[in-house]
């Protein structure tokens, strides 16, 4: 029988004990620092309350008492959408951003780059799990922008193809709630 959903399992473990140090660290719960980290990947579609109850599969009560400490704590801001009137995008402040960084997170990517870990390869063996489960669970896949199936560019114009909206380099790089898989 195959070791790897026990490998999963450890791998999962250990990375929830670095979040609950990170956040005993800052006085805060294992779920502030991870929508802390979720909003810092995530793009101007998916930087929402919404967003982040699909993301973590969450109600949306338990997102907003979190959203709540986070602004009381001054961890993040609330930004009204320019175009929806009721909506609200959430920003990282300094504090917040201070507090992601050196986190968890980046210390895999370190251990990552130390180890003999392809990582390309790595990765798209995770994202082909991730993948599975996701459709499996009925859970949206929330893919980098950039390898979505409505990622137009063209003479180095970057545009949405769902949205039909340009997309700024910065947000081709993070996370989207209405990623699509391409199909090749
Ligand atoms: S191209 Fe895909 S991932 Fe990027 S903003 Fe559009 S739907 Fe989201």
């Amino acid at each position: 029988m195959s070791q790897t959903s026990l490998l999963l399992e450890r791998l999962g473990a250990l990375i929830q004990q670095f979040v609950r140090e990170d956040a005993a660290r800052h006085g805060l719960l294992p779920i502030h620092i991870q929508v802390l980290h979720y909003l810092k990947r995530a793009n101007r579609y998916s930087d929402l309350p919404i967003a982040i109850a699909e993301y973590f599969g969450i109600t949306r009560g338990t997102v907003s008492q979190t959203i709540t400490v986070l602004e009381r704590k001054g961890l993040l801001t609330k930004e009204p959408d320019a175009q929806h009137g009721k909506r609200v995008h959430l920003k990282l402040t300094s504090a917040g951003e201070s507090v992601v960084s050196g986190s968890w997170c980046e210390r895999i990517e370190q251990m990552l780059c130390e180890s003999a870990v392809e990582t390309a390869a790595f990765e798209s063996t995770l994202r082909k799990l991730l993948s599975t489960m996701q459709r499996a669970n009925g859970r949206r896949a929330f893919g980098l922008c950039r390898q979505c199936a409505h990622f137009l560019t063209d003479k180095g114009v970057t545009r949405c193809g769902l949205t039909h909206e340009p997309l700024a380099t910065e947000q081709t790089v993070r996370i989207c709630r209405e990623w699509t898989a391409a199909t090749s």
